[in-house]
């Protein structure tokens, strides 16, 4: 074997620190920690793109404006199809949105503590971000809001609703206040828009003031099951969907994705059946965890975020490996010290899930 020295080519300064935004993938039973959905889409989808496959000119490239797929989510929206973009996951959305609204000299606001990708792509985008952050509670406060907005002069305004990691989802009014004081775009991050009472959709189309500088970012990788297609997008004005196509790749949204993607929005009552019955187990998962020695916080989302009250968090996380549990542990996050995240699964994960928090909190394991 050759062995061969390593490049040795110097990393751009702004990434060489970071240490990126990662998940571990481990071999575990129970997967509960980046909010997937733990049931699988529909087998008449599947059958439906197997068939889209079969006849798909492979030699070809894709439809480089993903027209049918922006026509069907425009359609299920009730907007045009030139309010729709879409791209590789929402990340890639948020990606196009801060390379072309975003770069040197210009500034994102975000609000602590939140989804660490916006301030991650930010940072790779060398756009430099204005930090805010939520009351004890997680919750935005509009005076703090108003004070950030006005002293830093964004260009894009980061909400994420319901806020990951934290679970609440922003009241309209909120929304549309967080807006009438955003100076330039308000992208509102709703990957887990479904699982919430109410989505900035609404008050888009309401004809709010400002309605123009709204961006709503969804994804197909949760509420729809499809996190393996990597499928995102938005809804905006048509300058900021044109922006977006600047910024993307050629052809950065493949045949199979776009296929995918489109078939799936004919199984719309499969999906809102799922997301019933996982708000129903979220339901009972947090009952369960008022029951333990956590503090937890309400969640409008898949996931819930808690606190071990006695016992050291990242124990805690190791004691569920131990028993093939996985949670994300946002322990070390800014603003999360002692907190875990677990996702809402199937009804057996969950109850594999307390079971095993339970014995974690019983410290039967030196937790
Ligand atoms: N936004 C939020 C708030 C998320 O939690 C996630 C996934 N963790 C994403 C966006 C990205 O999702 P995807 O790129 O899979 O669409």
């Amino acid at each position: 074997m050759t062995v061969r020295g390593r490049p040795g080519v110097p990393l751009r300064d702004d990434l060489a620190l970071r240490a990126g935004y990662h998940s571990p993938q481990v071999d575990v039973e129970v997967r509960l920690n980046t909010n997937e959905s733990p049931l699988p889409p529909p087998d008449a989808w599947r059958r439906e793109l197997e068939a889209e496959i079969a006849t798909l000119d492979f030699h070809r490239y894709p439809d480089r404006q993903a027209t049918a797929l922006r026509a069907a989510l425009a359609e299920s929206h009730g907007v045009g199809v030139e309010e729709v973009f879409c791209a590789n996951g929402s990340n890639e959305v948020l990606q196009c949105l801060l390379l072309a609204y975003g770069g040197p000299g210009r500034r994102a606001a975000l609000f602590e503590p939140t989804y660490a990708l916006h301030r991650h792509i930010a940072e790779l985008t060398s756009t430099e971000v204005a930090e805010g952050w939520r009351t004890a509670d997680f919750e935005l406060d509009l005076a703090e809001v108003g004070r950030l907005l006005e002293d830093s002069g964004p260009v894009v305004t980061f909400l994420c609703s319901p806020n990951n990691p934290t679970g609440r989802a922003e009241a309209p009014e909120v929304v549309g206040a967080v807006l009438e004081r955003a100076p330039g775009l308000l992208v509102v991050d709703e990957a887990y828009g479904q699982f919430a009472p109410a989505s900035a959709l609404e008050l888009r189309s309401s004809g709010v003031t400002g309605a123009e500088r709204l961006v709503v970012v969804r994804t197909f990788s949760k509420t729809w099951s499809m996190a393996a297609c990597r499928l995102g997008y938005l809804v905006a004005d048509p300058e900021v969907v044109e922006a977006c196509t600047l910024a993307a790749l050629p052809y950065h949204l493949d045949a199979v994705t776009q296929a995918a993607g489109r078939l799936a929005l004919r199984y719309e009552a499969e999906m809102r059946a799922r997301v019933a019955l996982l708000t129903e187990e979220r339901g009972r998962l947090a009952a369960a965890l008022a029951g333990l020695a956590v503090q937890s916080w309400p969640s409008d989302a898949n996931f819930i975020l808690f606190r071990p009250l006695a016992h050291d968090a990242r124990r805690v996380w190791e004691a569920l490996l131990s028993r093939s549990v996985l949670v994300r542990d946002c322990s070390t996050w800014p603003g999360l010290e002692g907190c875990l995240r677990v996702t809402v699964g199937t009804p057996e994960e969950n109850g594999r899930f307390l079971a095993a928090l339970a014995e974690a909190l019983d410290g039967k394991d030196g937790t």
